[in-house]
């Protein structure tokens, strides 16, 4: 069988369908000579259908068994180009990892317009927020009126530009005096996204900095490299300077971050250092937006610097030399759902290794995997012991929220944590305040029989919102259901409630009634909507509008604010105590990330926690402030515990219409991979429902595998198992579940 690339109409094709057998390859005439190649997408009919696919291979012979005049032609071709033929292998190779269609891998990898995919809606564009910058250099500014004069200062004292809602919300400014001064070119009005673009220029390193960097431009093509520095070591900086070396070298470089919201401040950086060869690829893009950064990616004459998200591994860069993945142990690079349920980490060492790349992960709180492997030499370890310019991190204090409680004080903010807030306010210093949930009330309950008020779709409790008026409604926060707090206990019919638990939107109520000086902001998913949501809540918060920011997980990861002096945990305990082998692993990273934001620059910080469990060793490793010390001891509980990543596991997570049918389906998947799964040594739990069992009124079941590390997971393909299922019951195959 002869395959060759470049036949200018190959006679014969291969393509992949969304149908067939798992891995099965389909073969399709080419009578009108479409200048197809490998690499291809194009339409084919198969059975009458039209399918979309992928062209793998071109033929000049057929092999002997397919008779041409049976061929169906190819229809059309839909993209030419598309991807590499690198990149088909990485697609199969991933596949077969997830246990997912190959075809399921490749639509999912691709952007979302390609494929006939339902177009994804684009996040909607936020209204415009301006800022005003000025007074501006070499403008005449004699003759100015009082309220003129008044108006630059507020802008001098702020550093030269304030976002216009401030100026003349707060500030008091008149619109028309801006107006004025817009006209003499003193001031002038940019969107607030673009404002003041971050000048970044390359700084010197360190002797621990350019050892590592070093280190990542000379490691075997294929390895991977921890970097593993604290917060403000200045891990971005080795990142930027070994790509700057790549990008030289004529080679690409991935650059991924583990969260949308710190995808501006990394482009800012990285567009003021390499200009036009960086690109951005992230969910948050419009689908058109998308294809083009795609196609730009594919383009070979000009190496490239990606800065994007998980999906972004997937980018057919065609000369890759390094990906970095910074903040490996965040949990949002992992694809939950839908399949294939891959981790961007695992892609990244495929890639790294099929494109004799390099992986260089970074963090400050390493995954308890990564370390493990660390530890037994499969990744080479590279230290950034200290904060840049030798600040030291900010000391942990613990209110023991106990002793609050014996003394009388039953205030959601503790005593100590409100005098701390006001010197914050005081010193015009800012703070930040973690909540682990949005929202106004983290529940209702029945006065009459004790019941919390459920979502009817999900068994899970509703969430009291509010609404700036001080109305309130209840919402579902597994799928958006809402309605009227009025409505009767479906329990007893009673009507009367009870709130429990505290959210972002109570907290700062909270804060507004004991510190009504302090200017609060509040950060988490309700507060950020829109495309450009979450910079511009920075962004006001970076330009002084308020003293504090309230807000959930969101707020620890990677903000960079010079004033911010005080970073808060308000209820260390809700994070502790998740039923979940993470949890601890979880809580620490996230509470050492959120003490990374404080005392950052000149302004020493302080972390303040509130916890009723002062003694809990989560909580004496983060005042100990010892990562690796933690990393050794939970290291060694889950090597006498045989748990990953001292074992293997891989969910098998089902979803049906009823709990019997989904129940009978995950039964019969269960008895049916028994007799292969006892004779790998692994072991199969359940099945049983989902911590969650229902959602979306879709009853969830699930199975769990546990084996030996190391080993394959003995399960076929999703493929092979869905002919198993009755309609209307979906199976997911999750390898190396994040939760157990
Ligand atoms: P990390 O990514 O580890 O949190 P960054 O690379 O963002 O740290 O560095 C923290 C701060 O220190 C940034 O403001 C950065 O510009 C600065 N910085 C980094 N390296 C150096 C250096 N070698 N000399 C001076 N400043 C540096
Ligand atoms: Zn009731
Ligand atoms: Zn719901």
């Amino acid at each position: 069988m002869a395959s060759q690339s470049q036949i200018a109409a190959p006679p014969w094709l291969q393509v992949w369908l969304e149908a067939g057998r798992e891995g099965q390859v389909f073969t399709y005439g080419n009578p009108q000579q479409i200048p197809v190649q490998p690499g291809d997408l194009v339409q084919v009919r198969l059975r009458g259908r039209r399918h979309s696919g992928l062209v793998v291979e071109a033929l000049e012979d057929l092999p002997g068994e397919l008779g041409a005049r049976t061929l169906q032609p190819i229809e059309s071709l839909l993209q030419a180009a598309a991807v590499t033929t690198r990149w088909q292998a990485l697609i199969a190779q991933v596949a077969v990892h997830c246990h997912a269609s190959r075809f399921l891998t490749l639509k999912s990898a691709l952007p979302s317009a390609w494929l006939g995919q339902r177009a994804q809606r684009p996040a909607k564009a936020a209204r415009p927020q301006w800022c005003i910058e000025g007074p501006l250099p070499g403008a005449e500014s004699t003759r100015l009126t009082a309220a003129q004069g008044a108006l630059l200062s507020s802008l001098e004292a702020a550093g030269g530009a304030l976002p216009l809602v401030q100026l003349c919300g707060q500030g008091g400014h008149s619109r028309a005096v801006l107006a004025a001064l817009e006209r003499r070119a003193l001031v002038r009005r940019v969107p607030l996204a673009a404002a003041r673009p971050a000048v970044d220029s390359a700084r010197r390193l360190n002797p621990e900095q350019s050892l590592a960097c070093k280190a990542v431009l000379t490691a075997e093509p294929g390895s991977t490299l921890l970097l593993w520095g604290v917060t403000g070591a200045g891990k971005t900086e080795v990142y930027l300077q070994a790509a700057a070396a790549v990008l030289a070298r004529g080679q690409s470089v991935l650059l991924l971050t583990p969260e949308i919201g710190l995808i501006p401040q990394l482009l800012d950086r990285a567009r003021s250092r390499f200009a036009d060869a960086v690109l951005e690829y992230h969910s948050g893009m419009a689908d058109g937006e998308r294809v083009a950064s795609w196609r730009k990616a594919l383009d070979p004459s000009q190496p490239r610097l990606v800065v994007g998200t998980r999906s972004a591994v997937f980018l057919p860069l065609p000369r890759l030399g390094l990906i970095v993945l910074d903040e490996e142990h965040d949990s949002s690079y992992k694809q939950e759902s839908p399949m294939p349920c891959y981790h961007a980490r695992d892609v990244a060492q495929m890639r790294a290794q099929q494109d004799g790349a390099v992986l260089l992960l970074g963090t400050a709180t390493p995954s308890l995997e990564t370390w493990q492997r660390c530890e037994i030499g499969e990744i080479a370890l590279l230290k950034l012991p200290s904060r840049i310019g030798g600040r030291p991190l900010p000391p942990v204090r613990l209110v023991d929220m106990r002793q609050e409680l014996a003394q009388g004080h039953r205030r959601l903010i503790s005593r100590p944590l409100l005098d701390r807030l006001q010197q914050v306010g005081e010193r015009r210093e800012q703070a930040v305040v973690l909540v682990p949930r949005r929202g106004y009330r983290s529940f209702l309950s029945c006065r009459s029989c004790g019941e919390a008020v459920l979502c009817p779709h999900c068994d899970v409790a509703l969430t009291v919102h509010r609404s700036k008026a001080g109305n309130q409604w209840l919402r579902c926060h597994w799928c958006d259901h809402r309605q009227n707090v009025s409505d009767r206990c479906s329990h007893c019919g009673s009507s009367a409630f009870k709130p429990f638990g505290a959210g972002t939107q109570r907290v700062v109520e909270q804060l507004a009634e004991d510190l009504p000086e302090l200017r609060l902001l509040r950060f988490d998913r309700d507060s950020t909507r829109g495309r450009d949501g979450h910079r511009q809540l920075l962004q006001r918060f970076a330009a002084g509008e308020a003293d504090v920011l309230v807000g959930t997980q969101m707020l620890a990861k990677g903000m960079d604010l010079p004033r911010v002096t005080l970073a808060a945990v308000l209820a260390a305990d809700g994070l502790l105590h998740r039923p979940d082998l993470r949890a601890s692993e979880q809580a620490l990273q996230l509470m050492l990330q959120l003490a990374g934001r404080a005392g950052r620059a000149e302004l020493p910080g302080e972390v303040l926690v509130q916890t009723y469990l002062p003694e809990h060793p989560v909580i004496a490793h983060l005042v100990s402030g010892d990562y690796g010390a933690f990393l050794a001891e939970e290291l060694e509980l889950r090597r006498r515990a045989a748990l990953v990543p001292f074992a293997r596991a891989a969910l098998l997570r089902f979803a049906g219409p009823s709990a019997s049918a989904t129940a009978t389906a995950a039964a019969a998947v269960a008895s049916r991979l028994e007799p292969q799964v006892l004779e790998a040594g692994w072991c199969l739990i359940g099945p049983a429902p989902a911590p969650v069992a229902r959602v979306a009124g879709r009853s969830r079941w699930q199975l769990l595998l546990h084996g030996p590390a190391g080993g394959a997971i003995p399960l076929p393909a999703e493929a092979e198992l869905r002919g198993n299922l009755p309609a209307g019951v979906s199976l997911a195959i999750d390898p190396d579940p994040l939760a157990l």
